[in-house]
């Protein structure tokens, strides 16, 4: 089966094919990229408005070049969660395609595909995952047909308190990468990284909390403490907060795989402090290549062709986007045959 995907919560663009029988994905994306400051919701819709028609005709010329006029058997999109005018914009040219192609359509949760393109890529049978991304921060776990969430953030998305520290400083979006960049420098030049300033630390049970740690990493900023200082600082923390959740999801669960999804996860702190984490408990750790972990359509046509084989697409009329949709909200009819 070969799966059109289009995706756009948010800030990216992006169609892509998955083609079941080779398991190849190609992706087009085309990035929003603001001026100034962070996403602004109606600039990124007027973004979506535009790019979304190219990348879909792009990929569409490259499957029927490929495999003719019948190269696409699903349409799959990213009902939610995400900017409701950005979705929307994404539903309309989904419907739109699987009607003139006359394919089913499949609306999937764009957290579940964070998920399930890693599982599908490391071929672990049912492992955590923590989904760090720019607008989001929870632990999922497989249980009795859905994936439960075990823990999250309280407030702001990681990707998104990395980047309203970025955004005070002066930095343009997306700030994640710069903040990696300035606590490597910060790492190589100080004798003693390890020394770390002191930013809050807030972990309750399974969920955790970013936004005093923004606040308090841009008052020390204000009051003259190194930029790269505060950087390395604010990762050392932010990522031991969610090594340490990650850590009891999987002990709590008793699961020995952990996958890693998200815009947030192509920091390599992040990748080291969970690997070494796993390594240490015996448990395997696998986190995609960076092209599935931002904001991709690659993930949205994989999962949706696994959708679509077990017979869970939706009619036109009940394709209605849903901003705030959860991925505990979803049943997860594509499993049905495992055991767990
Ligand atoms: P969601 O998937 O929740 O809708 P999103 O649409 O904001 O999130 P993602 O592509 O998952 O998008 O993540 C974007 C976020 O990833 C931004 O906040 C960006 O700063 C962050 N990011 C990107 N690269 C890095 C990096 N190397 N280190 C830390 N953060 C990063």
């Amino acid at each position: 089966m070969r799966v059109l995907g289009i995706e756009g919560t948010a800030w990216c663009a992006s169609a892509a094919l998955y083609d079941a029988e080779t398991d190849s994905v190609l992706i087009e994306s085309n990035p929003y990229e603001p001026d100034s400051g962070g996403i602004h919701p109606r600039e990124a819709a007027e973004h979506m408005s535009e790019a979304i028609p190219e990348v879909v005709d792009e990929v569409l010329a490259a499957a029927e070049a490929q495999h003719g006029p019948d190269a696409i058997d699903a349409v799959a999109f990213s009902k939610g969660p995400g900017l409701g005018p950005c979705l929307r914009t994404v539903g309309t040219a989904a419907r739109a395609l699987a009607g003139a192609l006359d394919v089913p359509l499949v609306g999937v949760n764009h957290m579940v595909a964070h998920l399930e393109i890693g599982r599908h890529q490391s071929g672990f049978e049912n492992p955590v995952c923590l989904n760090a991304s720019g607008a989001n921060a929870h632990l999922l776990g497989y249980h009795d047909g859905r994936y439960r969430v075990l823990g999250e953030t309280m407030d702001a998305g990681v990707g998104n308190a990395i980047d309203k520290f970025t955004r005070h400083v002066g930095w343009d979006h997306p700030g994640g990468p710069k903040v990696e960049a300035a606590a490597r420098r910060y790492a190589e030049a100080s004798d003693d990284p390890g020394e770390l300033f002191d930013l809050p630390y807030v972990v309750k049970g399974m969920d955790f909390s970013f936004s005093g740690i923004s606040s308090a990493a841009n008052d020390a900023y204000d009051d003259g403490t190194s930029v790269e200082e505060l950087c390395f600082s604010l990762q050392e923390h932010v990522f031991a907060m969610l090594t340490e959740v990650s850590e009891r999801a999987l002990s709590l669960t008793g699961a020995d795989e952990l996958v890693l999804g998200g815009g947030v996860a192509q920091n390599d702190r992040l990748r080291e402090m969970l690997s070494s984490m796993c390594a240490a408990r015996g448990a395997e750790f696998h986190a995609p290549e960076p092209r599935f972990l931002r904001d991709n359509a690659g993930m949205i046509a994989v999962l949706g062709e696994k959708m679509a084989r077990a017979g869970d697409t939706v009619p036109i009329p009940e394709s209605a986007i849903d901003p705030n949709f959860r991925p505990d909200q979803v049943p997860v009819t594509w499993r049905s045959g495992e055991s767990v």
